[in-house]
């Protein structure tokens, strides 16, 4: 372009032009969006010169925050030898690295990496790779896969089928395959104590299994958080408890860490929190830092040997995408998980979390929040009309997008999941920001709902 467009200019072309995801577009084109021209540390700063605190992470990805010189610069050196080149049938150096690292930071007996470039991508792989496998070894009759209620595992077909958010999936139904549903144990509105809900839900998880294992490829969950469903936080016990099911049975535990993994729940991984050693599992959200889209599939030694065989007899895995172990993305996870260990970001989320979690539990003092949850830095506040009667606020009353808009006239972005509002801020957010993010929250909220 010959020129720097001017802000209204640039607000023009996006609404003539860009089709924005999971966004209502007639009421995109009448709103007055943010259009980010820059980032630094914690804040994005808009083509008006207004800056805000990232208050999800860029979509719950954001690790040391924006323009970490230690990234930039490793970005920057990778250029200098290649931006890209397949990893069909050949290697490159980066991803390479990055594989070696990441098998150490996952739970024991993951050890083989398969890339991609989206989180969605990484569940259609994992699902494909349990599917395949018992083809390979023989096991016909497993076909079908068991998958949680209220599940989010992305927007393609496959990752949509095992899905379970009717709002965003129920368009599709007549495109995805069946799968069967097994209750998620989500405390808030049971009735009945929390381990009465996990003991509930395991139960009718061990008859699906009863019924059903024979004919099961895998289980696929998002551990000890559903994230998209509204944060669902699984009573103690019941992850452990689901994969010893799973193993009664013979069944694959798929483990989809795309938004948990990598340190957001004060674990390198959720599943660590109760020892468990899943399968398959997926990674991706905070793998490049926030930087570049890469993700990862991994699975075990026991999945992996039985692809092996000649090129005749046609076990390869037929998948694979044209940016797949791109060489720049990787060269940006290296070093974010450099960093990641240098800093200990994995031991500051987890007293983050827990400074967190104390000032959150005082908001329910607030009459119009009904629950909040989380762990780590992950969390959600669920706003309600009603707080003795856990009443949901009406969908069109769109008070999650009020609060929400409210808050970026204080200084923060953040996106809500309905009437829940989330906060998953970057993971080394010093505790004073996150003091200053939790302030903004709470006026928002206190001048949305009057009180
Ligand atoms: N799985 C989980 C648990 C997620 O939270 C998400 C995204 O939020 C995805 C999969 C999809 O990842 P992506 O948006 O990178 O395709």
């Amino acid at each position: 372009m010959a020129h720097d467009p001017s802000p209204a200019e640039l607000a023009r072309l996006d609404r003539a032009h860009i089709w924005h995801p999971f966004t209502q577009m007639q009421e995109y084109a009448a709103s007055d969006p943010v259009i980010v021209a820059r980032g630094e540390g914690l804040k994005l700063i808009d083509v008006q010169g207004r800056a805000y605190y990232d208050g999800v992470g860029s979509m719950w990805l954001n690790v040391h925050g924006h323009r970490v010189p230690e990234i930039d610069a490793a970005i920057v050196a990778q250029l200098g030898r290649i931006a890209h080149s397949t990893l069909l049938g050949q290697a490159n150096v980066p991803s390479i690295l990055v594989a070696a690292e990441l098998v150490k930071l996952v739970p024991a007996g993951l050890t083989r990496v398969f890339y991609s470039d989206s989180g969605s991508e990484a569940v259609e792989i994992g699902l494909k790779l349990a599917y395949q496998y018992w083809r390979l070894v023989g096991e016909l009759r497993r076909k079908r896969f068991i998958a949680m209620t209220g599940a989010y595992h992305g927007d393609t077909l496959g990752a949509v089928s095992a899905g379970g958010i009717d709002l965003f999936h129920g368009a599709f139904r007549d495109l995805l395959f069946p799968t069967l549903r097994a209750p998620y144990p989500h405390a808030y509105r049971f009735a009945g104590s929390p381990e009465q809900c996990r003991d509930q839900c395991l139960e009718t998880l061990a008859t699906l299994l009863r019924e059903h294992g024979h004919e099961v490829c895998g289980l696929l969950l998002e551990p000890l958080i559903a994230g998209a469903a509204g944060m669902y936080v699984m009573p103690p016990g019941f992850l452990r408890e689901a994969a010893r099911l799973c193993h009664e049975h013979g069944v694959l535990l798929l483990a989809d860490e795309v938004a948990t993994g990598l340190g957001r729940t004060g674990r390198w991984y959720a599943c660590d929190h109760e020892g468990v050693q899943p399968d398959i599992l997926m990674t991706a959200k905070g793998l490049t830092g926030g930087y570049l889209p890469l993700a990862a599939t991994l699975a075990t030694e026991r999945i992996y040997h039985a692809f092996l065989g000649t090129f005749a007899e046609l076990k390869t895995f037929f998948h694979g995408h044209s940016y797949t172990g791109n060489q720049l993305a990787c060269a940006a996870a290296l070093a974010n998980l450099e960093l990641m260990h240098q800093r200990d970001t994995v031991g500051h989320v987890a007293r983050a979390g827990a400074h967190v979690a104390r000032e959150l539990a005082s908001w329910r003092a607030l009459p119009h929040v009904g629950d909040v949850r989380g762990v780590g830095l992950m969390w959600g506040i669920e706003l309600v009309a009603n707080q003795a009667a856990g009443t949901a606020y009406p969908w069109e009353a769109k008070m999650g997008y009020q609060v929400s808009h409210r808050c970026r006239e204080l200084g923060m972005l953040v996106r809500p999941l309905g009437n829940v509002l989330v906060f998953m801020p970057p993971l080394a957010s010093p505790l004073a920001d996150l003091e200053a993010m939790l302030a903004i929250y709470r006026q928002a909220i206190v001048d949305v709902t009057g009180a």
